[in-house]
C-alpha cells in the first residue's frame, strides 16, 4: 500500500476521495498462517474440481442435474418432489456459518470462502509472477504503456481468462455430467448455446471479479461481513492488535514505546488496505497476513511474537475467554436440534417415489359388471440399478376379496421416470359402497416400499338396485 495513503476508520481505503478506485497491492508475506491457509486452498480448489468427478452409489459426489431434475448429493438422489430438504441444507449452512463466527469471527472469509481462495492462491499468484512484488507491481501501475507493460498486461490477463474459464467449467460440471460437458466442448458453440452463454457469462463475471474487483466483494456487496457485529461478542477470537502491548507505538530504542515500532507492515500486507491496530473492522476478512507479518518484525526486533494475534476482547483486557457462555448453549442447542430436524427429514427421502392423483374425468366409471377408480401413478426410479415396481392395494379384510386389479408390476431403469395407470375394479355383485384403499408399491430388489392413501368411492348402493 502507498505510504501516502493512511487508512482510517471514516473511510475506505480502497476508494478515493473523489470516488475513484485506489487500487490495493498487498505485499509478500512469509509465516505459518501463509503456510497452513495456502494448504488448506489447495485441499479446497482441489475438492471444488474434484467433487463433479468424484463417484458416490454411481452418481458424482454432487451433481445437479436441473435437466432431468434430478439432484445428486454425496450419495443421495433427491427428486423434484424432495427440494423442500434443501430448506435444512441451505438453512444449516447459514447457520454453521453463524455458529463458527459466533467462536472463531471470520474465519470463513480467510480460510475458506471461494473468493478468498482463488484471489490470494491462483490470481495473485498469477499477478506476483507476472508484475512482481507490491513496489513493483505499483510502479508498473503509473508507467506508460512501453511494450514490455503491454505484453506483461496482456499475458497477465489471458491467463486470468484461462483460469476464469476453467472454474466456470468445474461450476458447469456440477450441472452437467462430466461426458456431456466434455462432448459440448468439443462441439459448436451453437449447437449448445444457452451453455456457452452461461459459462460465457460465468467466465465473464470471474474474471471481472478477480481481475479488478477482488475485495470489493467483500467490503461492499458480501452481506455477511455486515452481520459480524451481530454475529461476535467479547468471548470471541478475531484477529486483533494487543493494544495493552503495543502502545504506544515508537522506535525500539524508545524504553517509554509499546512493542508496536510502527512500521505499517501489517497494514501493508492486508489485501483490504485497513489498519488492524484500529480495532476489528467490518473490512478485516480474517486472513492472518497480519499475523505472519508482525511475528516476523518481533522476530527482528527480539520481542515475543503475537503483538497481532487470535484473541477475543476479554483476553487483551486480561481476562479469561469464556467459550460456554450462554451464546455458545444457545447456539449449540439450536445447531444440534437443527442436526437432528434434518437427520431425520433426509433419512425419510428413499431411492424410489411414486405419486399417486386420481386421474381426470369421472370419479369412478361403471360398467356391465364393474365400478372402476382410475389413478394416475407417477413412479421414479432414483436408483442407479434397474427395479421392478409392483403396485398392490391395501384394503380392509372384508374388502380384499372384491377387490381387483388390473396390471400389477412395471420394469423401470436406473434414474427413469413413469407414469403408469393403475385401476382398481370393485364387481357390482360385492360393491356395498365407498371404502378407505391403500396403495403399497414396492421396488425389487431394492425392497423399498412407498405407501399412499386413497378412497375407493362409487355411486350410492342403493341406487344400483333400482
Ligand atoms: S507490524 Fe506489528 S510492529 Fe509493525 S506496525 Fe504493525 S503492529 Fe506495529
Ligand atoms: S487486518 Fe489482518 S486479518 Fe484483517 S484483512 Fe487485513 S491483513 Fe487480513
Amino acid at each position: 500500500m502507498s505510504a501516502s495513503k493512511r487508512p482510517n476508520l471514516d473511510t475506505v481505503t480502497t476508494i478515493n476521495r473523489d470516488g475513484s478506485r485506489f487500487a490495493i497491492h498487498p505485499a509478500d508475506v512469509f509465516g505459518r498462517f501463509t503456510v497452513l491457509r495456502r494448504l488448506v486452498a489447495l485441499l479446497l480448489i482441489a475438492v471444488y474440481g474434484l467433487l463433479p468427478w468424484i463417484p458416490v452409489n454411481g452418481n458424482p459426489a454432487v451433481f445437479l442435474d436441473i435437466m432431468n431434475r434430478r439432484f445428486h448429493l454425496f450419495g443421495l438422489t433427491l427428486a423434484t418432489q424432495d427440494l423442500w430438504l434443501l430448506v435444512f441444507l441451505i438453512s444449516g449452512l447459514a447457520f454453521t456459518l453463524f455458529y463458527v463466527t459466533a467462536f472463531l469471527g471470520r474465519v470463513w472469509c480467510g480460510w475458506a470462502c471461494p473468493q478468498t481462495v482463488f484471489l490470494e492462491h491462483v490470481y495473485r499468484r498469477v499477478e506476483r509472477w507476472i508484475d512482481g512484488d507490491a513496489p513493483n507491481r505499483r510502479k508498473l501501475d503509473k508507467a506508460f504503456w512501453s511494450p514490455g507493460k503491454i505484453v506483461r498486461r496482456l499475458l497477465k490477463h489471458a491467463i486470468f481468462i484461462v483460469f476464469s474459464a476453467l472454474i466456470a467449467h468445474v461450476f458447469l460440471a456440477y450441472f452437467v455430467s462430466i461426458p456431456e460437458l466434455w462432448s459440448w466442448m468439443r462441439q459448436s458453440p451453437f449447437e449448445h448455446w444457452s451453455s456457452f452463454l452461461f459459462v460465457g457469462i460465468i467466465t465473464l463475471t470471474l474474471y471481472a471479479n478477480f481481475a479488478w474487483f477482488r475485495e470489493q466483494l467483500c467490503i461492499v456487496i458480501c452481506p455477511y461481513g455486515r452481520m459480524q457485529s451481530a454475529l461476535v461478542d467479547e468471548h470471541t477470537l478475531n484477529i486483533a492488535y494487543d493494544y495493552q502491548r503495543g502502545e504506544p507505538p515508537g522506535p525500539v530504542s524508545d524504553p517509554n514505546a509499546g512493542d508496536c515500532i510502527d512500521c505499517r507492515r501489517c497494514v501493508q500486507v492486508c489485501p483490504t488496505g485497513i489498519d488492524i491496530r484500529q480495532g476489528l473492522q467490518l473490512e478485516c476478512v480474517g486472513c492472518a497476513n497480519c499475523i505472519d507479518a508482525c511475528d516476523q518484525i518481533m522476530d527482528r526486533v527480539n520481542r515475543p511474537r503475537g503483538l497481532i494475534r487470535y484473541a477475543s476482547e476479554e483476553e487483551l483486557e486480561g481476562r479469561r475467554t469464556r467459550w460456554l457462555r450462554p451464546r455458545a448453549y444457545l447456539y449449540t442447542g439450536l445447531l444440534l436440534l437443527g442436526i437432528s430436524v434434518a437427520g431425520f427429514a433426509f433419512s425419510t427421502v428413499k431411492p424410489i417415489s411414486a405419486q399417486v392423483t386420481r386421474m381426470t374425468g369421472s370419479a369412478f366409471y361403471i360398467s356391465e359388471d364393474s365400478i372402476r377408480n382410475q389413478y394416475r401413478v407417477n413412479l421414479l426410479n432414483k436408483s442407479t440399478q434397474a427395479q421392478t415396481f409392483r403396485i398392490e392395494p391395501v384394503v380392509a379384510a372384508e374388502w380384499a376379496d372384491a377387490v381387483v386389479v388390473e396390471r400389477q408390476s412395471w420394469e423401470l431403469g436406473p434414474s427413469e421416470e413413469r407414469s403408469v395407470t393403475w385401476v382398481v375394479r370393485v364387481p357390482l355383485e360385492t360393491y356395498t359402497g365407498g371404502f378407505p384403499l391403500e396403495i403399497q408399491v414396492t421396488a425389487e430388489p431394492g425392497g423399498w416400499q412407498v405407501k399412499r392413501e386413497l378412497n375407493f368411492v362409487g355411486p350410492d348402493p342403493s341406487l344400483l338396485q333400482q
